[in-house]
């Protein structure tokens, strides 16, 4: 059976740009504050609020002025803007449902990170050498797309992120994607994690790099690297976490695909990796987008089942972080609550350090939150209680995730690699499990469609019994 997802290639939510405007703007200190700006053509600027200062155009684009949105002048702004970046200013206000969960996300970095948000009417398009990452429209015109960027740390301590959002982006969003005007707060959601994780964002130096010669990073993609990958794919676990029709609609079915659902290009770094690149495979030739970000000629892109990719390089997808966090938070001590703030904490330990930002790494931090739990009075009523979720299940759901395609001695070094303070009492425990957990969840892993919801089911009850309960205190 083919299960066909509209979303499976799309392009995901964001990158993380270059370019950044710190010190370029101004911004209160206090903790975790957002800036708003009105960014639109100059004409429509002064139209809408009169006068505009020569040193407030040409900034963000050539051609564009903008106005910091105040409680004085907001009323101007929803006059002059389109109806989606007025509604998004809204609901980004204090209080709102969407506000309170960003500012949760703004906490991973300890409330350091100070953004700036642009809400740009690019009706009109905007020129490739604008301040936005940009996409463009099917008449070639450029709009700017949803990314995020973060300063380096600042002279008082602080980080600045910088978010651009735009009116076509909004109201494509928001009237095409799993759970429409929700699918475009969970890009917020999204573009606002990413501001939590400062210093190198990749290995290579460059996104062009990870993401291959095309310059986008799809759903479906073999990235060249874990780190921004594991990044990507955890921004979308903090956007659908209020927008169940993304998982419903655009996750699960990715993973129930036993058909071809991974795609990687002869421009990538994997593509150096023969016992990847040689899988079983189909393949299509493709030229450059247009505009091209790389000039050159024909290239190839593979596509993958995901029982032919070798379970290593699963995790250089950005969807198994966006499910390894999203099946984490649906079963873990049976509380989503807890375990979003177990993944917030996770979170927090890799904000400052890229070499932390991995799936083992993620493994370790909350295998060790369970334990730590568990050791609790609360842990040890919710044990007699039959909710507790045993420590070895972030090591098992990874296993699921990489259809338990490494093999032990894999699987640990990977662990190894990330050089934890601390090593749960699972990473001892768990591997001699590990066979049963196997044959428990082949008959799910190997069906078409793949039954990813009942493996997931069967590992978090076989890891709910009081006997593979692990509790030890720091
Ligand atoms: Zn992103």
């Amino acid at each position: 059976m083919h299960l066909f997802s509209p979303f499976a290639r799309a392009r995901t939510t964001a990158c993380a740009i270059v370019a950044v405007l710190a010190g370029l703007l101004p911004g209160a200190a206090a903790a975790q504050s957002i800036t708003f700006f009105y960014v639109a053509p100059t004409a429509t600027v002064k139209a809408g609020f009169g006068a505009v200062a020569p040193a407030d155009t040409g900034l963000f684009d050539v051609g564009y002025a903008h106005v910091r949105i105040t409680a004085a002048n907001e009323a101007k702004f929803k006059a002059a803007a389109p109806a989606n970046l007025g509604k998004t200013f809204d609901a980004l206000k204090a209080g709102t449902r969407l506000r309170n969960r960003v500012n949760q996300i703004l906490r991973i970095s300890g409330g350091l990170t100070d953004v700036t948000v642009a809400l740009v009417d690019d009706r009109t398009g905007i020129t490739a050498g604008s301040r936005f990452a940009d996409m463009p429209r099917g008449d070639g015109v450029l709009y700017v797309w949803p990314a995020a960027s973060v300063s380096a740390r600042l002279g008082n301590g602080r980080y600045r992120g910088f978010i651009g959002l735009g009116t076509t982006a909004a109201d494509s969003i928001s009237s095409k994607w799993p759970g429409l005007w929700l699918a475009w707060e969970g890009t917020i959601q999204h573009e606002m994690s990413h501001t939590q994780f400062v210093n190198e964002k990749t290995k290579w130096g460059s996104v062009n790099i990870v993401y291959g010669g095309d310059g986008n990073h799809w759903i479906s993609e073999l990235l060249g690297e874990q780190e921004l990958t594991f990044e990507e794919g955890l921004g979308t676990f903090f956007g659908l976490v209020d927008n169940p029709d993304w998982s419903r609609r655009a996750l699960v079915p990715f993973w129930q695909n036993a058909d071809g659902r991974y795609d990687l290009e002869s421009w990538s770094v994997l593509a150096g990796t023969a016992e990847l690149w040689n899988a079983p495979h189909t393949e299509v030739r493709q030229t450059p987008p247009t505009p091209p970000p790389t000039p050159g000629g024909e290239y190839a892109v593979r596509t993958y089942k995901w029982q032919d990719v070798p379970g290593f390089y699963i995790q250089f997808n950005e969807n198994t972080s966006t499910a390894f966090h999203y099946f984490f938070w649906s079963f873990a001590n049976a509380n989503k609550d807890s375990a979003f703030a177990m993944i917030r904490r996770s979170a927090s330990a890799m904000s400052q350090d890229r070499r932390k930002r991995y799936l083992s790494y993620a493994v370790n931090r909350l295998s060790l939150q369970l334990e730590d739990f568990a050791a609790t009075p609360a842990g040890a009523a919710a044990k007699s209680a039959g909710t507790l979720t045993s420590s070895m299940f972030p090591y098992a759901l990874l296993d699921v995730l990489t259809h338990f395609g490494m093999s032990d001695a894999d699987f640990q070094r990977e662990c190894r690699a990330d050089n934890p303070d601390r090593t749960p009492k699972a990473f001892t425990d768990y591997w001699t499990r590990r066979a049963a957990v196997r044959a428990l969840v082949q008959p799910h892993l190997t069906a078409d469609p793949i039954r990813i919801q009942d493996a997931v089911q069967a590992v978090h009850d076989y890891f709910r019994t009081p006997d593979t309960i692990l509790a030890t205190g720091p």
